[in-house]
């Protein structure tokens, strides 16, 4: 079918032609892309044009797409079987994976998305301490559950709605929202609040308004006072789990929070999404304690198969984590590098294998967003997600995006 035809229908059946906001291409203009096939680091639209893909699912396929290995691992599960509603043995081997390389991780429940990893951890918290109050910071994203769509970055962001419709207030009322990276303010909140803290939830890095670096001394600080006040800190990874180290950014860089959320990598490009963390607080989710969390899907064999083959996979590759930080940071200078010499004001952020770029204005981005998709480069279509690079990229393919950066360029 042909491409506009494809996007009319698909307008026509789904909201915007697509089932999450980003992929509208809003911010970017132009169509969005329907996308047929992926193979490392390429996805190919229905008419056969490739494009190298820097979004990756949202960060999820850092192997790649189709990575071979993984596919017959998937194969060979949903031959058995596509789902039980039991226990089966590829989510006990995914928990125990998992907890090898995050000890802070005794116990996990599996669940089949970031947006429900947080909601149970945030359930959890607030069951464990007995208490209603949360805090999250500005711009930070933590998926679309009412309570959290509290000024959030990532779609909202960039659509620019402070707030979702159709969240009630009284939904938002627990839900503070700090200043990143400012202790003064913690030190209010928390003399404030008190012992209403339940928890406080932050990104390591944060991934969802732009890449934002971590403050490792706020960190360690957020480690101090919600100890000070018995209120629980919370890591989401849903990004940063498995993407930078084999195992958890908030550990690496020196802190052990007692929940951890996880997502995205763990399942291989399949739904999940996880949290874990102590025994004594994991065994107050029922049926050992009273807080309650249940799902038809969750620990589903063939996404424990996709997320355990991506683990082992990456468990072997665990020293060469710095082949796609190297590529990105090859990418990003030399970005910058053509930028300055053609005096272009761009700013680009990056952490290890992630980076977001950043024109002076929305249009200039648009121009370079379009003149870089029309030659076959899939940057993330907005300022304010993330780009990610994968053991699916090569040189050649930094290669061609820089060349096509220069002529994009020469044309601003
Ligand atoms: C993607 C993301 C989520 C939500 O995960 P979904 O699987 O999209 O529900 C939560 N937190 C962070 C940091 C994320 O990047």
């Amino acid at each position: 079918m042909a491409k506009e035809k494809l996007i009319k229908k698909a307008k026509k059946y789904l909201v915007a032609g697509v089932d999450s906001p980003v992929r509208a291409f809003n911010y970017v203009g132009g169509d969005l892309l329907v996308i047929k096939k992926g193979s490392g680091s390429k996805v190919y639209d229905h008419a056969g044009k490739g494009y190298i893909d820097y979004v990756l699912s949202w960060g999820s396929l850092i192997l790649g797409h189709a990575s071979p290995k993984i596919t017959r691992d998937v194969k060979k599960a949903l031959d058995s079987g596509f789902s039980f509603g039991t226990t089966n043995i590829r989510e006990i081997e995914l928990a125990k994976a998992i907890s090898k390389a995050i000890p802070v991780i005794e116990k996990i429940r599996f669940v089949n998305s970031g947006t429900e990893a947080v909601m149970g951890a945030i359930r959890l918290a607030r069951g464990y301490t007995g208490r209603d109050k949360i805090i999250k910071f500005r711009n930070s994203y933590h998926g679309h559950a009412d309570y959290l769509l509290a000024k959030g970055g990532s779609g909202l962001a960039t659509l620019g709605i402070p707030q979702s419709d159709g969240v009630p207030r009284d939904f938002t009322k627990h839900t503070i929202v700090a200043p990143y990276g400012d202790k003064k303010s913690m030190d209010k909140i928390f003399t404030k609040y008190d012992k209403e803290i339940a928890a406080v939830i932050f990104e390591p890095c944060g991934g969802n308004y732009g890449v934002t670096l971590p403050d490792i001394d706020f960190i360690k600080y957020l480690r101090v006072i919600t100890k000070k006040y018995g209120a629980l800190l919370i890591a989401d990874e849903v990004i940063t789990g498995f993407r930078f180290y084999f195992g958890s950014l908030a550990v690496k860089l020196g802190v052990k929070p007692d929940l951890i959320i996880l997502g995205k990598i763990i399942g291989g490009g399949l739904p999940v999404g996880a949290y874990g963390g102590g025994r004594r607080i994991m065994n107050k989710l029922a049926p050992l304690g009273e807080v309650y969390q249940a799902s038809t899907f969750s620990g589903n064999p063939v996404v424990m198969q996709a997320g355990l083959s991506t683990l082992k996979a990456l468990r072997d590759l665990r020293y060469s984590y710095n082949r796609p930080e190297k590529l990105a940071a090859c990418l990003t200078i030399s970005l910058m590098k053509e930028a300055g010499r053609r005096h272009i004001d761009l700013k680009i952020v990056r952490f290890g294998s992630i980076f977001s770029i950043k024109f002076k204005d929305k249009k200039i981005f648009r121009k370079f967003y379009r003149g870089m998709l029309r030659r076959g480069i899939y940057f993330a279509p907005s300022e304010f997600e993330a780009n990610f690079l994968s053991f699916g990229h090569t040189g050649k393919d930094i290669d061609k995006t820089i060349k096509a950066a220069e002529e994009v360029m020469r044309d601003m």
